[in-house]
């Protein structure tokens, strides 16, 4: 297995002044690459700002030989995410990498939530990754490489109590990436996604001091070197917490084709366990792939060729 190394590389890492986000920067940075530390310094909630935390982390790269400046953009306001990026360009001529990590909370029960709250949490996270995505996106086009990280997590996945704002933009980025992962291959631009579980202090309090002791982020960062390396996968779920990885995987199962006369709600639920048979289930590569497998099994189901 060769070295996995990032000289020459620029990458942007969003959020990077603090947690996760920090150490993929100092990851990154140990082995070779530049670094954008791009954060915008706020609280948890996405109030405030600040230039400190972005600032010390620059100062931490630059201490162990590294490259590095600092960023202060709002990654969901699109005017400053291209500003950063033209920044980028004009200092480095590059950018090879772009990990979209930066985050905000606001939890409240559905019931509870302002839209402006939903909004809010949407316009970091999904709309923030689909702003810095959109600006690089022409540099690798043009540079015929790219890799890119969206950060997800279970709560988006899987669900979470009181979360529904984040978990709606966590799973609209599956889509983003999806789609990136397709629309990218033919430029050597792979888009991937981490769900990471980490002690930070988004989960401060949430955990046990024994478990978070085991969630140090610096246990995901090897997970996200991988998934931005020139070796990288492309469409694929990575989840990661305390050294272990594991792949999340979209998988349809084989399914039950109905015969004309039996289109009926009562068929289709008597059928529930045949549809929902884990056994044979496979991953679709595309959307149109599922449409042609429907095809075939309704035609085979009635002896058409
Ligand atoms: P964190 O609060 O330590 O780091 C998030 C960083 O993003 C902060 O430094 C913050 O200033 C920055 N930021 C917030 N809004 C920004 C904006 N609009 N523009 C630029 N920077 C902004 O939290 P963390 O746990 O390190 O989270 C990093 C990412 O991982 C987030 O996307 C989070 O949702 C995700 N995540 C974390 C966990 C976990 O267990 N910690 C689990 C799942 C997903």
């Amino acid at each position: 297995m060769n070295d996995v190394r990032f000289d020459g590389q620029v990458a942007i890492v969003t959020g990077a002044g603090a947690g996760l986000g920090r150490s993929h920067a100092l990851g990154l940075a140990a082995r070779g690459a530049t670094i954008v530390v791009n954060d915008l310094g706020g609280s948890v909630d996405g109030s405030g700002t600040g230039s400190a935390a972005a600032q010390a982390v620059v100062a931490e790269i630059e201490a162990m030989g590294g490259t590095a400046m600092a960023n202060g953009a709002d990654v969901s306001d699109e005017a400053q995410v291209r500003a950063m990026v033209d920044a980028v360009i004009d200092a480095y001529g590059r950018i090879d990498i772009l990990v979209n990590n930066a985050g905000i909370l606001r939890d409240k029960t559905f019931a509870k939530m302002t839209m402006a709250d939903f909004q809010t949490v949407v316009d970091v996270h999904l709309i923030g990754s689909a702003n810095c995505t959109h600006a690089v996106w022409p540099h690798m086009v043009e540079q015929g490489y790219g890799r890119i990280l969206f950060t997800t997590s279970a709560s988006g996945l899987y669900g979470n109590f009181g979360q529904s704002n984040y978990g709606a933009a966590k799973s609209a980025m599956l889509g983003l990436m999806n789609v990136l992962s397709i629309e990218g291959a033919k430029f050597n631009i792979r888009a991937n996604m981490l769900a990471p579980s980490a002690a930070t202090r988004m989960t401060e309090g949430l955990l046990s001091a024994d478990v978070l002791a085991l969630m140090q982020p610096e246990t995901i960062t090897p997970g996200v070197l991988a998934l931005v390396s020139a070796d990288a996968p492309s469409k694929m779920i990575l989840g990661a917490g305390a050294g272990c990885f594991a792949e999340v995987q979209v998988r349809e199962t084989a399914g039950v084709a109905l015969a004309d006369d039996q289109m009926t709600p009562e068929a289709v639920l008597a059928a529930m366990d045949q549809i929902r048979d884990p056994e044979g289930a496979t991953p679709v590569e595309h959307a149109f792939a599922q449409t042609r497998k429907f095809a075939r099994m309704a035609a085979a189901a009635r002896g058409l060729p």
